[in-house]
């Protein structure tokens, strides 16, 4: 009776121990299972949500990157395939913030002398002069030529400057410019005139070469010009009197933007759209002006 009972209390024992065991394992295996699952989700979560976060970063990467590739092959391209591209150019700004008086002949071996550099017209409406209008173009058109690959020489790039008109030539013939571009602004006693001009050199002074390429770059230029700038084109001037002209090497060509004699000109003249303007069309003119070429 008592072993039956040790047996049955060992039998229960055991049953028990069993039971437990497997309701403790079931439990631990549960335990482990669910927090394995969570771990692997989790991980998953966080692997994907750090992968999600990783692949962002890396498309916006690469999407940084292409954009800023695509940009600098587009700016390449534009660069590359710009006929401007190796262009020398001069750009003089016209006048200085004070003239010289002083005598130079107008052209090589001529008695005729004219004073060096005058300090130009005046705005009506503005009450700036002309040497600051120029150079203000001047230097927004340096940076687009400059942008569009040419080699860029600047005649001056400050008003408070003594250099005359032969020397001004001398300067873009010294770097031998595919062009010397004069930046001006005309003035008029009359305040009804307006518009604007492009003048090229012709003349005993200089080369037919000279005379013919100016006037084909003048060309361009004058029809760029009446498509871009809202100033009427008075056409296209041949001067053989300007000392600037005279003593040119390489083809010349000088804009007048238009009048500061006029109050609706002179105040145009000075707003940045028309000055961005006045720049593309320069820009575009010399574009069509070497396509052809
Ligand atoms: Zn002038």
């Amino acid at each position: 009776m008592k072993k039956i009972l040790v047996l049955e209390i060992i039998g229960v024992i055991l049953i028990g121990s069993y039971l437990f065991t497997n309701i403790y394992h079931s439990s631990q295996t549960q335990i482990s299972h669910v927090v394995g699952v969570e771990k692997t989700i989790q991980s998953k979560q966080g692997v994907s949500e750090e992968k999600k976060a990783q692949d962002v970063a890396n498309s916006d990467v690469k999407y940084m990157k292409t954009i800023s590739k695509v940009k600098s092959i587009e700016v390449e391209e534009e660069i590359e395939s710009s006929v401007l591209v190796g262009k020398i150019i001069s750009i003089d700004a016209g006048h200085q913030s004070h003239g010289n008086s002083a005598q130079e002949p107008i052209g090589p071996g001529s008695t005729k002398t004219k004073a060096k550099v005058s300090s130009g017209t005046r705005g009506v409406a503005t009450g700036k002069y002309e040497y600051e209008l120029n150079l203000e173009v001047a230097l927004k058109l340096k940076k687009a030529l400059v942008e569009k690959g040419m080699t860029v020489y600047m005649v001056r790039e400050t008003n408070e400057v003594d250099i005359s008109n032969k020397e001004r030539a001398q300067l873009a013939n010294d770097v031998k410019a595919d062009l010397s571009l004069r930046i001006h602004a005309d003035g008029s006693e009359n305040s009804s005139v307006q518009g604007f001009s492009v003048l090229v050199p012709g003349g005993d002074f200089v080369s037919q070469e000279v005379s013919s390429q100016s006037y084909a770059i003048g060309e361009c230029m004058e029809n760029a010009l009446s498509k871009g700038i809202p100033n009427k084109s008075r056409g296209i001037v041949v001067r053989k009197d300007l000392s600037g002209f005279n003593w040119s090497t390489v083809p010349a060509v000088l804009l007048e933007m238009g009048f500061m004699s006029n109050a609706e000109e002179d105040q145009r003249m000075s707003t940045e759209t028309f000055q961005n303007d006045l720049v593309e069309a320069i820009v575009e003119g010399l574009e069509n002006y070497y396509k052809e070429d």
